[in-house]
């Protein structure tokens, strides 16, 4: 079977939208990671797994501006330092995934078409994300998902992205339209990237409440099944959300 290389690591942190409510106790705030992949695979190269913050956001018009305030966000320099990309795998139209885009110019983007198309709707409204985000020519360079042929490990069925079943791209529905995470089958075993399916782990594994980043969902009934879902594979793959502080370390 062939395998890759995954690793991950924050770029950039986000402090206010990690509200937990904790059973039996009260609210708190939480400091979370952005975090963003880093992908090698043995023949397709170099992919970066969404792309962290960004500079630019400071200059966003309202009413963006004001999710970079509340969210408290600690925007980097730059994009980050990642040479030699194959290409970028962007998991859903949300601005603390895809601010980078523009600074990255990718040569190839991986992305949900269904994600693209709603991100186009409510100009600037759409919440989460500004089409100032998506640099002018990307649409030819991107490939969307939805085209890839489908390929199943064990439960879990997904579009394979380079046609080995090393990397396949799952729908998890309710966060936001065409969202999507990637389970690797890595040299140190099933590695699944969540993206925004949960906050911190501790959602799937001890059943906590968080609001962030459901009081953002597009659906919460779904986003509901998809974690119900996502439990059953605790112990069969090692999940790995966009901001659990402790998730990643064992994959960095
Ligand atoms: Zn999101």
């Amino acid at each position: 079977m062939v395998t890759v290389r995954l690793r991950f690591f924050p770029w950039g942190e986000t402090v206010a939208p990690g509200f937990l409510v904790l059973r039996g106790g009260g609210p708190r705030l939480l400091r979370q990671p952005v975090l963003v992949g880093l992908l090698e695979h043995p023949r397709e190269g170099r992919w970066l797994i969404d792309t962290g913050l960004h500079p630019c956001l400071a200059h966003l018009g309202f009413p963006l501006n004001l999710f970079v305030r509340l969210g408290r966000l600690a925007l980097p320099a730059g994009p980050p330092p990642v040479q030699d990309l194959a290409g970028v795998f962007l998991s859903h139209f949300h601005l603390d995934h895809g601010a980078g885009l523009a600074g990255l110019q990718p040569k190839v983007l991986i992305t949900s078409r269904e994600g693209y198309e709603s991100s186009r709707l409510g100009g600037e409204l759409h919440p989460g994300w500004s089409q100032s985000l998506w640099p002018a020519g990307l649409f030819e360079r991107t490939r969307w998902l939805e085209n890839f042929s489908r390929s199943s490990h064990g439960p879990v069925t997904g579009f394979d992205l380079f046609d080995d079943g090393s990397v396949l791209a799952v729908s998890l529905p309710g966060h936001s339209h065409g969202h999507y995470g990637l389970l690797c089958q890595t040299e140190r075993g099933r590695v699944f990237f969540i993206a925004d399916a949960c906050g911190v782990s501790q959602v799937l594994t001890r059943g906590v409440k968080q609001r962030a980043p459901s009081w953002i969902a597009t659906d919460r009934r779904a986003e509901q099944r998809t974690q119900a879902w996502l439990r059953n594979l605790i112990h069969w793959c090692w999940l790995v959300p966009s901001h659990c502080p402790r998730a990643y370390l064992a994959v960095r």
